[in-house]
């Protein structure tokens, strides 16, 4: 690992808010820790992050956020182990898939220093906000906004890196029902599908809303071409068991490339689940479930890490899943955050201490 000499300043908080916050009801996102870090890019060059007391940002009302949405985020944890100890999972991956959706938005580059650093120095500062509750964790968001004035519809000249921290509760909601989309798409051929980008999420709340009226809980995405194929759970990577095979579509263009996707797939393999990366036709689930060989189906993601789908609705039918011993759901998830917690041997070198 290399060695840094870049030293973050930071001003601290005056008072700490943390004697406010009821660490045994934590929702998902909600507080915020004392600190975050700031970065801006200005003159055609990122300045050296620093870290500020968490407070709000003055923008520009023409800032180019406002008006174009260049706006990218990404999203991890921060774990503590009964020991005490602060661990974060695969944070390269995120520092690189930043990059990746910074690339198709126009946005500049972040230097890999700068996040690193900047995220272990702003974890360590704040690391009494970890909660130790059994599946609770700190959640870190980065994220870069076009800060740049003007009207002109073109790339912003500055830009702000921020990264945030919200101690957060485990995100069960439950086994959830989902919606096979039949009209609207979240991502297509060329887009930005692939890239963590802010408008990718409000183009999914309203085919959601309307989902949510009808009684399910969560869309199903399909290709934008002839809605003939699965390819997404909300904001989650989907995973689909047939007998006793465990299928998930391949990242591509309208896909996002999930980190927890990758570990699941890399989890099933050494576990000697049989695991197929390949298109997963509408036609095929519904068959399945037609037939009883549908056992699991569940989505992918940090937040959840998997949430399991207790049944879907395709053209006005609903179908549901069946309740099993030993899912692969459960058992996938506990590998995964036994890792997460340090609770396991760390065979992939996924873990990494802050
Ligand atoms: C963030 C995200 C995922 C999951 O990625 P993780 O790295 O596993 O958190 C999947 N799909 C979409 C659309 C996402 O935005």
């Amino acid at each position: 690992m290399a060695i840094t000499t870049l030293n973050i300043p930071i001003e601290r908080a005056e008072v700490s808010k943390i004697e406010q916050v009821d660490f045994d009801n934590l929702s998902f996102g909600s507080v915020f820790t004392d600190h975050m870090l700031v970065c801006d890019y200005k003159d055609g060059q990122w300045e050296p992050p620093k870290i500020i007391p968490y407070q709000a940002i003055s923008l520009e009302p023409s800032a180019k956020i406002f008006h174009y949405g260049q706006s990218i985020f990404e999203g991890m944890k921060a774990y503590k182990d009964s020991e005490g100890q602060v661990w974060l999972f695969r944070p390269l991956d995120n520092f690189k898939r930043l990059n990746i959706s910074a690339n198709r938005m126009a946005i500049p580059e972040l230097p890999e220093e700068y996040f690193m650093e900047g995220l272990k120095t702003l974890v360590k500062l704040d690391a009494q906000w970890i909660p130790q509750k059994e599946g609770s964790s700190l959640y870190v968001r980065p994220f870069v906004f076009a800060s740049g004035k003007g009207f002109h519809a073109s790339p912003a000249d500055e830009y702000k890196f921020l990264i945030c921290l919200a101690p957060s509760g485990s995100y069960f909601s439950g086994k959830v029902k989902v919606l096979i989309e039949e009209k609207y798409s979240r991502a297509a051929n060329g887009g930005v599908g692939y890239a963590k980008a802010g408008g990718n999420y409000a183009g999914q709340f309203y085919p959601t809303q309307l989902a949510i009226r009808k009684g399910y809980n969560q869309v199903i995405w399909t290709d934008d071409h002839a809605h003939e194929f699965i390819e997404e759970a909300g904001a989650m990577n989907i995973f689909v068991r047939i007998g006793d095979t465990l299928i998930t579509a391949p990242t591509s263009d309208r896909i996002l490339d999930g980190i927890t996707r990758k570990s699941v797939l890399d989890i099933a393999r050494d576990e000697g689940i049989p695991v197929e990366v390949r298109k997963i036709s509408v036609s095929e689930v519904v068959e399945a479930a037609k037939n009883g060989s549908l056992k699991e189906m569940f989505g992918a993601g940090t937040a959840a890490v998997i949430s399991p789908i207790a049944g879907f609705g395709f053209k006005e039918v609903d179908y549901e899943l069946p309740e099993i011993e030993d899912s692969y759901a459960s058992r996938l998830k506990k590998r995964i955050t036994d890792i997460q917690f340090n609770r396991s041997e760390d065979k992939f070198g996924w873990r990494y201490k802050v």
